[in-house]
């Protein structure tokens, strides 16, 4: 449960949701009817089935492009004036049914529709059980950036169906597998030391292992959430190694040569690095990310993001760019070991560019 006062909401996890989805949203229902928006993958593969788990409740669906392109204003307006046409009224549900593009999307269709209406999450991929269903940041992005435009709107129940992360590609799954090894480096050394374990059965399926991974983030995520809806303090945790990684999906411009999570991933093992080199933790914590993110067979290093990069001074001032700089001083994570995150301010812009530069000259 995500306790939030008169907005907290349980997520439930496991597997077998979606064909129950019924039985699990009724209690929300005025009218036997919702809204489903999704993406014209996961329509394909998995929609039917969620009709079927729907039983007897009305459901009337929109499948938009899939892809981080149809975060942005021409597919939101044309979802809000789908749910228009869809007559979805003050009482309705509206159910978000994808990855982290559908569930921002549909969340923010929902905060802003008719000044607000309620809305469930089903997220389809790893990266979305595990952290964008969760806490209730909803928006799309401009040509300004990405998630400029949103709103905080908290779903009402969320739905994360182990099952359905059984046809994920294998490099979107560890794209998410990036914001999971996150949470144990930023608050828990004890599940970092399981993710080493474990990770290699759950990147072969193994569904028991995969729950408990995603039941472990999300219970991270919902503490510091409870904490700090807002992100006026340590909401920002959860954004560990994430002014490296915004600066890298900015410079490969948010394409497939970097995913988010990939970029996270990368974003982590720089952030200890930082860490070491300013002095607050041993050389055995940046060791140990690289090591494990290495062993998954995911990006770790700079020289894993093909094509061109910009330079050094480049990616500082794309950093500097990020909504993470408070007053022109960058904000990092850093960490005095694994699973001991916390907010620095004011960093001197030397170490990172030389940190950076270093890490060029390994392409
Ligand atoms: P995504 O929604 O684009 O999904 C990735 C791909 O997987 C898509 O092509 C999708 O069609 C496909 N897919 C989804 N479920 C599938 C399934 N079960 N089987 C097969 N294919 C499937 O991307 P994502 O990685 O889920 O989310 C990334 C987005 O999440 C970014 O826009 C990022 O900004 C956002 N995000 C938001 C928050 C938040 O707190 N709101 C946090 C982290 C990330
Ligand atoms: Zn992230």
């Amino acid at each position: 449960r995500v306790d939030l006062g008169a907005r907290a909401y349980d997520v439930r996890i496991g597997p077998g949701l979606i064909a129950r989805a019924g039985q699990e949203i009724a209690p929300l229902l005025k009218r036997r009817r919702v809204a489903v928006l999704t993406d014209e993958t996961v329509s394909g593969l998995h929609l039917e089935s969620l009709r079927a788990g729907l039983g007897d409740i009305e459901m009337t669906s929109l499948a938009l492009p899939a892809g981080e392109s149809t975060k942005g204003w021409p597919q939101f307006s044309r979802a809000v004036d789908w749910l228009l046409a869809e007559k979805v009224e003050r009482r309705d549900i509206v159910i978000a049914f994808g990855g982290g593009v559908i569930g921002d999307l549909a969340g923010f269709a929902a905060a802003v529709l008719r000044r607000g209406v309620r809305f469930v999450q089903i997220p389809t991929t790893l990266l979305s059980q595990v952290d964008s269903s969760v806490g209730g940041k909803t928006g799309i992005n401009s040509v300004h950036g990405k998630n400029l435009i949103g709103a905080f709107h908290q779903p009402a129940l969320v739905l994360a169906d182990i099952d359905v992360l059984d046809t994920l590609p294998a490099r979107d799954f560890l794209a998410g597998y990036g914001e999971v090894v996150k949470y144990g480096l930023l608050g828990d050394a004890a599940f970092f030391d399981w993710l080493e374990q474990n990770a290699p059965a759950m990147a072969a399926g193994d569904a028991g292992a995969r729950q408990y991974a995603v039941r472990r983030s999300v219970e991270m995520k919902a503490r510091i959430v409870e904490r700090d809806e807002t992100e006026e303090g340590d909401r920002a945790l959860l954004n560990l190694g994430h002014t490296f990684c915004h600066a890298l999906e900015s410079a490969t411009g948010y394409s497939d040569r970097l995913l988010h999570g990939e970029g996270v991933a990368i974003g982590c093992a720089l952030a200890f690095e930082l860490s070491q080199r300013l002095g607050l933790c041993s050389q055995e914590a940046p060791s140990r990310v690289r090591a494990h993110l290495k062993a998954m067979g995911m990006k770790c290093d700079l020289a894993d993001i093909p094509g061109d990069l910009p330079g050094a001074e480049g990616l500082l001032a794309l950093m500097a760019q990020d909504k993470k700089v408070i007053d022109g001083k960058l904000r990092f994570i850093l960490a005095r070991g694994i699973g001991e995150s916390f907010v620095a301010t004011d960093i001197d812009t030397g170490i990172v560019r030389r940190l950076l530069e270093d890490a060029l000259a390994g392409r």
